[in-house]
Parts: structure tokens; sequence; C-alpha cells
């Protein structure tokens, strides 16, 4: 990896962008307009084809990746451009194409434009990121850039936990130099990501024994006054200086009010901030014992996002963007965020790795999902300049 950023043509990238700004925005409408929530897989894998077509015109070689229940994930590589690193480890752009929108979502939040934004279901999270990339490829290519091959992944689960897109962007990445992530970028001022916290999810399930409320009361054995002690209990495990947290999100339980309950159970959402916190949280779950020895607690999950930490090889990737942004006239800046992407997989590799360069915008999973249309080129323009930089 060299540190120099090719500042001299980051300017030349940023104007093939603007200039092609409207074609962009053309190809973000077409991708909104066809809905790929994860659990559909014809949706996904109608939203895979057109993408095949995209990246084959440019001259990418495709590969599916089939799958029986979600969408087909999809790779593309690209040849370097002519230069001594042509046979270089390519460079990953890392993506899906997965939403959490649900067919018919169009309907009542159609692509629109206004007041220099484009709304639309999926188009912050990570539509326009994937636009980013053709473009940025575009640019590249206009230009007669130098660079390193150039492989794009992207996965269609990624939205409910990448449960089969995960080896796949494991296997991938190992083989690259470094992993550019387009998922959205951070906050209003769309700062790049140095640093996500792992994330899991633990299921506690709690059985006592039912009985009638006024007959039979000594005999039962409540689970919910068994689970509401525990959650008491799990809470204390949050510890905010290390960037620790559990959120019991989900309870349920019992049958009617006049039923002792024999049944109740919690889910728990878990965030780590370094990877070491991993095993010392789940030992503290699987040491929980029950109040009522009468009661029985059963646990399941555990962490399935490894934390993606600001390692040595990630904050280099940050200073050539900043040096590329600033050759453009733009301070870029860094963050991190509680939300994890497929980038925790790749860094907890050790791969060098990069994220939020995907658009500025706001409401990624919320009905006001959009992207600032003005900014388009300039993270475009950042991604191609890192892509010969890297
Ligand atoms: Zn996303």
């Amino acid at each position: 990896m060299t540190t120099k950023a090719a500042s001299p043509s980051a300017l030349a990238h940023l104007a093939f962008c603007q200039q092609h700004e409207s074609e962009m925005l053309s190809l973000l409408r077409k991708m909104v307009e066809i809905e790929s929530p994860s659990d559909d897989k014809a949706a996904v894998d109608r939203m895979g084809a057109f993408l095949a077509e995209v990246f084959e015109r440019l001259g990418g070689q495709v590969t599916f990746y089939p799958q029986e229940v979600a969408g087909n994930h999809l790779k593309a590589e690209f040849a370097g451009g002519a230069s001594d690193r042509t046979s270089g480890k390519p460079v990953l752009l890392l993506g899906h194409f997965d939403t959490v929108w649900p067919i018919g979502t169009l309907a009542k939040m159609p692509f629109r434009m206004e007041a220099d934004r484009a709304f639309g279901p999926g188009v912050y999270d990570m539509k326009a990121g994937i636009a980013m990339m053709i473009f940025a490829l575009r640019a590249l290519k206009e230009a007669g850039a130098a660079h390193r091959p150039v492989t794009i992944l992207l996965d269609t689960d990624e939205e409910v936990g990448s449960t089969t897109g995960r080896p796949i962007v494991e296997a991938t990445a190992k083989d690259c130099e470094a992993v550019l992530v387009l998922e959205p970028s951070q906050g209003p001022q769309g700062h790049l990501k140095t640093s996500r916290k792992g994330v899991g999810d633990i299921t506690i399930r709690v059985r006592g024994r039912a009985s009638h409320s006024g007959v039979d009361f000594e005999k039962g054995r409540s689970a919910i006054v068994e689970l509401a002690r525990q959650l008491l209990e799990i809470v204390k495990f949050t510890d905010l200086g290390r960037g620790i947290t559990v959120n019991p999100g989900v309870i349920q339980g019992g049958t009617r009010s006049n039923v002792i309950a024999a049944e109740a159970w919690a889910e728990v959402d878990l965030r780590i901030a370094r990877a070491a916190d991993a095993a010392e949280l789940e030992k503290k779950f699987a040491a929980l014992k029950p109040f009522d020895p009468d009661c029985a607690i059963e646990l399941s999950g555990g962490i399935n996002r490894p934390p993606m930490e600001r390692t040595e090889g990630t904050v280099r990737l940050f200073g050539i963007a900043r040096e590329i942004g600033a050759s453009i006239g733009w301070k870029l800046e860094e963050s991190s965020t509680g939300g994890g992407s497929d980038g925790n997989f790749t860094s907890a590799l050790g791969i060098a790795t990069l994220d939020g360069l995907g658009a500025l915008g706001e409401g990624a999973h919320a009905s006001n999902e959009s992207v600032v249309i003005r900014e388009l080129p300039q993270r475009t323009a950042l991604l191609a300049g890192l892509i010969q930089s890297v």
C-alpha cells in the first residue's frame, strides 16, 4: 500500500462525476425501483441480475454464489488499470443489495428527487453506494488511471445478519489488499467510519410452572417474575466506559393474567467495542443462575459480528482518504458507530478496512431515507482516488 494519495487526478475524477451526475441518478433510480428485501429471494435475484449486466458492460467478470433461501451473492472482478500494480492483490469494494423494505414500499415511498435529495427505499442503505462503485470505476477508466485490480462483492443478507454472505465476504477479502465499504457515511457531515461495534444477540428463555393464580397460587413458579429478575442482572453488564451495552429489546411471556406464567423469554441485543470483551461478556451470561431453583433458564445466541476496531491499517486508509479529500477542497473526518456491517468481518481478519464511504444522507431503515445529491460526485471521486492509491 502506498501512502501517497494520487491527488492530481482526484480533480479529474470529480469533473467526470459531476458531468455524469444525471446518469448516476438515473442508475440509482433504476436500482431503487427494483425492490430487494432480504427475505424475498426472487426479488433480490432480480436486483442481482440487473447489476450483473451493468458490471459486465463495464468489463467485469461476474460470479454468482447461488443460495437456496437468500438471494444469490454477487462478485464482479475488474482488471487493474495499466500499471505495475495490475498483478497485485485486488482492492475490495464491499456492500450489499438487499434492503429492509418489503415489496410494495415503493407505492408509498416512490423514488423522488426534491431539494437536492433523492428519496426512496434503500437509496441510502445502500444502493447509492453501489452506484458510486460503478461510477468510480468509470471515472478511472476514463482517466486511464493506474490502479490495482478491483473486486466488487455484494451480498444479499446483510440486513439480516449476513448468515450466508459472511463466509463469502471473508474468503474474498483474504485475497485482497484492502477493503473499502460503501455503506452510508456517518451523521450530517458524512464522516467516514473507522470503527464499528461488534454485535450480538442472546435469547434468554425461562421455564417456570403454571398454576391457577386464585386456586393454587403457591404451586406456581412464575417464569415472568424470574425473567424480570434475570433482566435486572443482565443490564448490569452494560459498561459504557468500555463501549459495552446490553439491551433487552423484546420480551414476551405468559398466557393470561389469572395464570402463573410457565414460560417467558427476552431477546437481548449486545454491543462491544473490543473483540477482547466478547468472551468475558458471554461468560457472564453463561453464569446466570435461576433465583428460584424451581425455574430453569436457557440461553442461546452470542456475539455474531466482531467489532471493527480502529486498526493501524484502517488509520492508514483514512489518512489516504483525507489527503485525497483535501486535494478537492474537502476536509474529511472519521467517526465510530455502534452499528455493524460486513466491514466488521474483514477488519477482524486483519485486513485494512475503511467504512462509511457511501452516500451522505439520512433515514436508513426509516421513511425519510434519502441521500444528498450534490455530495455524490465528490464521494465517488474520493472512492476512485482511493482505488488508485491503495
Ligand atoms: Zn447497509
